[in-house]
């Protein structure tokens, strides 16, 4: 004989209810703030009050994850949505810049991880704008959530998934308004991981703009750039996205994860009143480069030993 059928018909009822009351609060974290998707996704979703990179250039992210917002009269393009958690402070510092999340045409992203594409889908529901990424990272914001291929598969939470996705071509320029906007393919840390690159101007000096994709061999247990048999052509993908790095026209480098181009030491240099401006550095794209062909070095040198 079952419990339940004890219950007075008033309890019957209020159980279910009170169940999903409780998985509501769950879901929801202990006040009331969205549910976090990792562990350090509380320190990476820090509140950080927007600011002006360049001209028509915002970081409107929080301050562990880079989104960009680029403005122009005829609507705006987002790059990068940081983590679903993310959303509601994208959207407020959008809001705050004194522009409207609905204006926002285009979304693209860096790669289709949670803490970079997680917030794409609320963003797009929210804006109604069209989404645009490489074939590899169309397929995992439309259809997987994550990809087989991905140095990281197995280790990571998957993406919410977008309707639709416009596919892109590497090399490919997409226009919103005047704004004129370069998909650069650079894979490696993901097989779709994409770079971007634009100018913005203020009064009649107009900067080149490069946004890096992620350059780091980050992986799930077990996993060999050296010889991987889901992504065999890992290793010469991040030699391609190096040779970019180098060859990239670039006055200000913006990074997916902030801290891996040191934008906070530059703005408080820039806020110092240090001249020239910290954040127009045309080195950094090359050092960069440099960086994570070591990291790469050594991270192909410690699977030697571990066939
Ligand atoms: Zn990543």
């Amino acid at each position: 004989m079952s419990t339940r059928k004890h219950l007075p018909t008033r309890t019957r009822v209020l159980v279910p209810a009170a169940f999903l009351l409780v998985l509501a609060a769950l879901a929801a974290g202990q006040n009331g703030a969205p549910k976090s998707s990792c562990s350090e996704c509380p320190v990476w979703n820090r509140p950080q009050p927007p600011f002006r990179v360049y001209g028509n250039t915002f970081y409107v992210g929080p301050h562990g994850l880079t989104s960009l917002l680029l403005t122009s009269k005829a609507g705006h393009v987002l790059i990068d949505g940081a983590l679903p958690e993310s959303v509601p402070q994208v959207v407020a510092n959008i809001r705050s810049l004194g522009f409207r999340i609905e204006d926002v045409k285009l979304i693209v992203n860096s790669h289709v991880h949670f803490d970079h594409g997680g917030g794409i889908a609320e963003l797009q529901r929210l804006s109604g704008a069209e989404v645009a990424a490489s074939p590899w990272s169309a397929e995992v914001l439309t259809k997987t959530g994550v990809g087989k291929g991905d140095p990281q598969f197995g280790s990571i939470p998957p993406v919410a998934l977008v309707p639709r996705a416009k596919t892109l071509r590497d090399g490919q320029t997409l226009r919103v308004g005047d704004i004129e906007l370069t998909a650069h393919f650079t894979p490696g840390h993901t097989p779709g991981g994409t770079s971007w690159t634009w100018k913005s101007c203020e009064g009649g000096r107009c900067l080149n703009l490069v946004y890096s994709d992620s350059m780091t061999p980050v992986s799930a247990e077990g996993f060999r750039f050296t010889d991987s048999r889901e992504y065999p052509t890992a290793v010469q993908d991040f030699e391609k996205s190096f040779a970019f790095l180098r060859s990239a026209p670039c006055d200000i480098l913006l990074t997916s994860h902030p801290d891996a181009s040191g934008l906070w030491q530059r703005l408080e240099g820039r806020e110092r009143g240090v001249r020239p401006d910290p954040l127009v550095s045309p080195d950094a794209c090359k050092e960069l480069a440099g960086r994570a062909s070591e990291q790469l070095r050594l991270r192909l040198e410690s699977e030697k030993g571990h066939p």
